[in-house]
C-alpha cells in the first residue's frame, strides 16, 4: 500500500508542485496551506509522514508538531526557510524526525522522505515475538540496560531507576544506538547516519546537541556519566563504566 503523505504548506505555487512530485513517486497526497486545518487533519487521519511548513497562518507549524505528537507518534518532516537555526532545533527537539531548508531539490526531499518512512517502520517495531536479530545487543527482548538505565525499543520508553525520562524520537535513537554498540566507540558520521539517515546533509554537530541533550537529561538528573566523549573520534557507553 502506498504510504499516504500529508503535505502543510500555504506557498501554493510549491505546494502545487511537491504535491506532483510526490503523486508521481506513487504517494497518496492530502494538501492543506493552513496550521490549525493540518492539526486537526493530522490527528484524525491516519498518514504515514507529515511534510510540514514552520510559518503558516492558523497555527505556526512548530506548535502544530508539538501538539500533534502529544496526541500520536507520526514521523514529521519540517520545511524551513534558510538560517531559520532555532527552528531546526527546536522542531528537531519537538520531535520532528528531520527538517530540509527551503529552496530544495526535489530529489534530497525524496530521499528523506524514503528515509523517513523506512525509519519509522524499523523504530515503530514490529519485531516478531521471540525475535531479535542475532548480534544485537540486547539484555532480553529489545531491552537495553546500563546500570539502573533500561531502554525498552518496543514500548519505546527509557527508565533510570523506574523513573521515566521523556526523549524525542532523535534522542531515543541515538540512546539505543550507544546501548546497541556498548563499548563501541562511535564516531559523529556514524550517529549521524544512524539518527539521521545516511543521505542526511545537515550540519554534523547537531550530534553533539543531541548528545548534550541526553546528559542534561539522564546523566545531569542522575549524576551518572553514561556517555563519555572520546576525543577527536565520538561518543561511547561503557559496559564498565560504573562509577
Ligand atoms: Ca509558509
Amino acid at each position: 500500500m502506498e504510504a499516504q503523505i500529508l503535505l502543510v504548506e500555504d506557498e501554493e505555487k510549491l505546494a502545487r508542485f511537491v504535491e506532483l512530485e510526490l503523486l508521481h513517486e506513487g504517494y497518496k497526497v492530502t494538501k492543506c496551506g493552513n496550521g490549525r486545518e493540518a492539526l486537526d487533519l493530522a490527528v484524525a487521519g491516519n498518514f504515514d509522514l507529515i511534510l510540514l511548513d514552520i510559518m503558516l497562518p492558523g497555527l505556526n507549524g512548530l506548535e502544530v508538531l508539538r501538539r500533534l505528537l502529544r496526541e500520536k507518534e507520526v514521523p514529521v518532516i519540517l520545511l524551513t526557510a534558510r538560517d531559520a537555526v532555532m527552528d531546526k532545533v527546536s522542531g528537531l527537539d519537538a520531535g520532528a524526525v528531520d527538517y530540509i531548508t527551503k529552496p530544495f531539490a526535489i530529489e534530497e526531499l525524496l530521499a528523506r522522505i524514503r528515509v523517513a518512512l523506512k525509519l519509522h517502520a524499523a523504530t515503530s517495531g514490529r519485531i516478531p515475538a521471540g525475535g531479535g536479530t542475532a548480534g544485537d545487543r540486547t539484555d532480553g527482548e529489545g531491552v537495553y540496560t546500563w546500570q539502573a538505565l533500561r531502554l525498552d525499543d518496543r514500548r519505546h520508553q527509557v527508565l533510570y531507576d523506574g523513573h521515566e525520562i521523556a526523549l524525542t524520537n532523535r534522542e531515543f535513537l541515538m540512546l539505543r544506538t550507544l546501548l546497541e554498540n556498548r563499548d563501541i566507540v562511535m564516531s559523529r558520521d556514524t550517529l549521524l547516519n544512524r539518527v539521521c539517515g545516511y543521505d542526511y546533509a545537515g550540519e554534523t554537530n547537531i550530534v553533539d546537541v543531541y548528545i548534550r541533550y541526553l546528559r542534561s537529561k539522564i546523566d545531569d538528573v542522575f549524576g551518572v556519566k553514561m556517555i563519555q566523549t572520546v576525543r577527536g573520534v565520538g561518543y561511547v557507553i561503557k559496559s564498565g563504566s560504573d562509577q
